[in-house]
């Protein structure tokens, strides 16, 4: 039964150089964590696998990045709030609070808490007021608050439907530089037989052009797993 009354809408958006797109809206109750809507945003950047496969693209790779990289945090109103769930997390905000303590003014105070213990009810925030989800070293997502409003009878009534993914942007498939057909399972750099760097292939055709029939590589490249957000997300 959903007990809380009231949800947030929040919009994280996708930075790009041109223009700020909508990449997913979430709606998020009142009573649930900022990890509970962290747990849910999606990011292909989290589904990075570390390692160079050129030697052998059949290595395993069942580890992905969120899996060995946990740290994360939002930044709202001068606070940073960290994921530290994991023994291994680390506080990515400390680095920035002992840069903004070195500037004479303008900057703060900043404060940083435990992500895990601040429910959507305790924020004071801004509609509007563009925050920060930031992941993965340098992954950065701008998040905006755009409503709040009580549950109406029409909503799902499902507690644990929430946070709830309401839209998210249809993207373009980065297609196989040799069939132009298929999406992209492989990006190589330093490629001797790709026109591009990095370039981007489809697993049958990354094999067959880059390997003889006793699976050695035929030129030199470095190859990585590449996800394309279109298919995984
Ligand atoms: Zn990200
Ligand atoms: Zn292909």
């Amino acid at each position: 039964m959903v007990r809380a009354s009231a949800s947030n809408v929040v919009r994280s958006i996708c930075l790009s150089i041109l223009q700020l797109i909508v990449d997913h809206i979430y709606q998020v109750l009142s009573c649930q964590t900022l990890t509970d809507l962290r747990d849910k945003i999606r990011c292909v950047s989290d589904l990075m696998v570390e390692g160079e496969f050129s030697v052998n693209p059949d290595l395993p790779s069942d580890v992905c990045a969120k899996e060995i990289y946990k740290s994360g945090f939002f930044f709202i109103e001068d606070k940073f709030y960290n994921d530290m769930r994991d023994p291994d997390c680390r506080d990515y905000s400390r680095v920035i609070m002992d840069w903004a303590a070195t500037k004479p003014r303008g900057m703060g105070p900043l404060e940083s808490v435990v992500m895990e213990n601040v429910k959507f009810d305790d924020l004071c925030i801004r509609l509007g007021h563009p925050y920060l989800y930031m992941h993965q070293g340098n992954c950065e997502h701008l998040i905006v608050f755009s409503d709040i409003r009580m549950l109406q009878p029409d909503d799902i009534l499902d507690i644990r439907e929430y946070p709830l993914m309401t839209m998210r942007r249809t993207k373009q498939r980065t297609f196989c530089k040799v069939c132009l057909n298929t999406a992209s399972r492989w990006v190589t750099l330093n490629d001797e037989l790709a026109p591009e760097n990095p370039c981007y292939f489809c697993d049958p055709c990354f094999r067959s052009l880059h390997y003889d029939e006793d699976g050695k590589k035929v030129c030199k490249f470095e190859a990585y797993k590449y996800f394309d957000s279109h298919v995984v997300l």
